[in-house]
């Protein structure tokens, strides 16, 4: 998939905003380069004796609005390049949703599904011990991104924990609720989606969600309670993919029988009543939705005047390169911006480091609906912002940010 280099798509998105969205030289300058970022080598003692050294990645993007705040992916493709998009995003879609945190983003090129428990474990103290003077609850929070889950995140608290000598919960978010965890994180990000996509629904279409069907791309974390969140508002799920392939069914798909028979049998390939299908063969189904839920550069130039859907709800971050989005955007094609679209992960996250600050542990229902009324509400903002600057979401959705970074840089250049 990563046939384009995410940092220079990222860049563009940003340039192709400032022609809507004036801001000052200064934050223009600002938002070009990182403030900080390293690369880290990692000695791991492996399960037979021998060792391996493991390369990661920090980039701490922008602590413009609060402390650098971005999530740790573990994955063979993962360099510095892409965590330093990720990190730029980050900054944005944290400035979109309003939240007082930064924009960062962590990495390690691994492929997580090689290791055993112990030696994930072992990779993700050394990286913590090579990390830790750059951490902390109020200069660097990471989270769960692709290949790392609430374990990691818990490893990664508990090492910090050690190192500083004292109980740091509020360092990482998406720990295991009884490690400081937050209710409702891990449903979090679907749960924003559905929010962020129920709230504009009525913009984009006269239909009522029980007349749409939904293809998504990456049945992982986000992918997965994505489709749960879909189901139970009524849209019909035709398809669901991971990295080994999809499956399709005209009929529509229960995601909790899905994620129960994907457990049982480490696969999607044969659920019964459907069809087998490509993951490129998924984002051309025709649909009302169609959702890339995995990773960068899922749709590009090659397949964009393929996609039949009306509407993409990107939930992966980075899905849709610029070629792309004017290529869909002439199709009459509505792209919900990954900086919107998926925020809900981060919003929580926030929430989570919130609670471990002041010592509290909120439930399920306040944290949930918190975070549909923040969706709601910045989904509106998006929506109305588009309208008044004859533009797309995404830049309506940059355009906000940057309104609200400028005042950032604003009151700090004030002191
Ligand atoms: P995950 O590791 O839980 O799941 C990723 C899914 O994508 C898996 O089903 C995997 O099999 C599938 N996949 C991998 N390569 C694929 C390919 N080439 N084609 C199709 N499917 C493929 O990760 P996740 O946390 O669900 O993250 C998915 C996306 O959402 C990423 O872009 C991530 O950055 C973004 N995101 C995650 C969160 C979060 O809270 N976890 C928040 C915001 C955005």
């Amino acid at each position: 998939m990563a046939d384009m280099d995410p940092f220079e798509q990222a860049q563009i998105q940003l340039a192709r905003a400032l022609k809507v969205q004036k801001i000052s030289d200064a934050l223009s300058a600002r938002l070009r380069k990182p403030e900080r970022e390293i690369t880290v080598a990692i000695p791991v003692t492996m399960d037979d004796g021998t060792t391996r050294v493991f390369e990661g990645y920090r980039v701490q993007y922008s602590s413009l609005r609060g402390p650098y705040k971005g999530g740790i992916r573990y994955h063979p493709d993962a360099d510095i390049n892409e965590v330093r998009a990720l990190a730029f995003w980050m900054t944005f879609k944290c400035a979109v949703a309003g939240i007082p945190m930064g924009g960062g983003k962590g990495g390690i090129t691994v492929d997580p599904k090689t290791l055993s428990a112990g030696e994930i474990e072992r990779l993700t103290r050394g990286f913590v011990q090579r990390l830790a003077p750059i951490l902390g609850p109020y200069m660097d929070v990471p989270g769960p991104d692709v290949g790392t889950n609430a374990v990691v995140l818990g490893i990664i608290a508990d090492e910090y924990s050690e190192i500083v000598g004292k109980p740091t919960p509020a360092v990482a978010t998406g720990k295991p609720i009884n490690e400081g965890g937050s209710e409702g994180r891990a449903a979090a990000t679907g749960a924003g989606g559905m929010h962020t996509l129920m709230a504009l629904l009525p913009h984009l279409t006269k239909k009522k969600p029980a007349q749409m069907t939904v293809a998504i791309q990456g049945f992982g974390n986000v992918g997965s309670f994505l489709a749960r969140n879909l189901f139970s508002e009524g849209f019909k799920i035709i398809a669901v993919s991971d990295s080994k392939g999809g499956i399709h069914s005209e009929k529509g798909l229960n995601p909790d029988a899905v994620e129960r028979y994907k457990k049982d049998n480490s696969t999607l390939k044969g659920f019964p009543g459907t069809k087998s299908i490509t993951n490129e063969k998924l984002l051309e189904l025709p649909c009302e939705i169609v959702v890339p839920a995995a990773l960068e550069n899922a749709i590009t130039k090659h397949n964009a005047k393929k996609i039949r859907a009306n509407i993409v709800l990107e939930m992966a971050n980075g899905p849709t390169s610029t070629e792309a989005d004017d290529i869909l955007f002439k199709k009459g094609i509505a792209v919900v911006p990954d900086i919107l679209a998926n925020s809900g992960g981060v919003v929580v996250s926030t929430y989570e480091w919130e609670q471990n600050l002041k010592g509290e542990h909120w439930s399920e229902k306040d944290v949930l609906d918190k975070l549909r009324k923040l969706l709601n509400r910045e989904s509106k903002n998006v929506w109305e912002r588009s309208k008044k600057l004859k533009t797309d979401l995404r830049r309506a959705a940059f355009a906000l940010a940057l309104e609200r970074l400028e005042k950032a840089l604003g009151a700090k250049t004030a002191k």
